[in-house]
């Protein structure tokens, strides 16, 4: 080892050692040393199939939901395909007619091209439910509260008719957090996240995750998903990820106590219509969130103010302290309007705006809101 170049990247690589951190190193390494046995001693070969800090971040979400398997992704829409892709072509799910808006545009844009269909269900309506199965359905897709109307779906009633007929019960867990609601508790057999919300919890990162309840053929078949695809997050992204499960409690219990603060005060408003948040003894779906959720309601709520399309606009961009942004989850307050998002197809009223309410201090958030409901 005597020549410049040569001494350039050995030296490097020979300084290489343990140096016993308290907190989580970041393995950037595309690649394993391999012995001539064709194993790894560190139990790692290639980037895209495993990561250290990955594997950290599937244990940890799979342990904090209660499930056997964990599965990361580089974002909470690839974790929900790659749960979906694990159907069979010709099958059906079901999905609340209440969601995250880009699953919908998924079965109408990807997914039905590739045979499998979203059918949309009221799924805070156990008859409804019932009533839009068939012999084709595959699974049961839940989100509870769901995105932006807040509904209230009763997982465990759910998990139990799926569990009756041999079908998957699904539940995106992104909005509650494990800190709030646990779906595999309740019987269901897949969680999907959306990690760069609350798991995240700083607004920096894009992730997602599938936990599982058993080890068996969907979890394996996930898992293949993920590291055939390979829409697999960054050592990087995975690394902050775990940072924020470190906080993720003390973050969601603050954020929930404060939505529900601000929820109870302007639900008698004089220019609001209604607030929707499961926290609230009028949500027509507060006894069944009470009985699936614990330590509070979550940090999400929306408003429906007693104005037109424009003039709900022009109120979510007055606020001061709720910066007019989409996602939600962050340690800052947010606003959306949902309906300029979705567009005219949307179910989304037009005097809708969604609150992410963050860590700032309830008071000076109520504050704020009241300004913007004067002017
Ligand atoms: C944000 C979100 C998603 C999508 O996650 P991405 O990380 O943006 O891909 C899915 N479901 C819910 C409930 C969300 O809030």
């Amino acid at each position: 080892m005597s020549k410049f170049e040569t001494k350039a990247i050995k030296s490097v690589l020979d300084q290489v050692e343990h140096a016993d951190p308290v907190s989580m190193p970041i393995y950037l390494s595309s690649t394993y040393h391999r012995n001539p046995d064709g194993t790894y001693d560190g139990g790692f070969a290639y980037g895209r199939a495993d990561n250290p800090n990955r594997k950290v971040l599937e244990n940890s979400i799979a342990m904090l939901e209660g499930g056997e398997v964990g599965v990361a992704f580089g974002s909470g829409m690839a974790a929900i395909s790659a749960v979906f892709q694990s159907l069979k072509p010709g099958q059906e799910v079901l999905i609340p007619d209440d969601v995250y808006f880009a699953v919908r545009v998924l079965f109408d844009e990807i997914l039905e091209r590739w045979g499998l269909k979203g059918i949309s269900v009221d799924m805070s309506d156990l008859n409804e439910v019932k009533n839009h199965l068939s012999d084709k359905t595959g699974m049961i897709y839940l989100e509870s509260p769901s995105n932006p109307q807040l509904k209230i779906s009763d997982i465990q009633a759910i998990a139990g008719l799926c569990e009756d007929i041999g079908i998957l019960c699904a539940v995106d867990n992104t909005w509650p957090t494990p800190v709030l609601q646990r779906p595999l508790e309740l019987g269901a057999d897949v969680v999907v996240h959306s990690t760069s919300k609350y798991f995240g919890g700083h607004s920096d990162v894009i992730g997602g995750a599938a936990v599982i309840k058993t080890q068996g053929e969907p979890s394996e078949k996930i898992k293949n998903i993920q590291q055939l695809s390979g829409g697999v997050p960054s050592p990087f992204d995975s690394w902050l990820i775990c940072r924020g499960i470190q906080t993720l409690s003390l973050r969601v219990k603050a954020a929930s106590d404060s939505a529900m603060k601000i929820a109870t005060e302007l639900a008698s408003h004089p220019k609001i219509e209604r607030v929707l948040y499961p926290g609230l003894v009028s949500h027509p779906g507060h006894e069944v969130a009470k009985k699936q959720m614990s330590d509070g309601f979550g940090g999400m709520l929306s408003i429906l103010v007693k104005a037109d399309f424009d003039e709900t606009v022009k109120i979510g961009h007055d606020l001061k302290l709720f910066t007019s942004a989409s996602s939600l989850g962050g340690v800052e307050s947010l606003v959306e309007h949902r309906k300029s998002i979705e567009g005219a197809s949307s179910p989304t009223l037009d005097n809708l705006l969604r609150l992410s309410v963050g860590l700032e201090h309830p008071d000076d958030l109520l504050e704020d809101l009241f300004a913007a409901l004067k002017s």
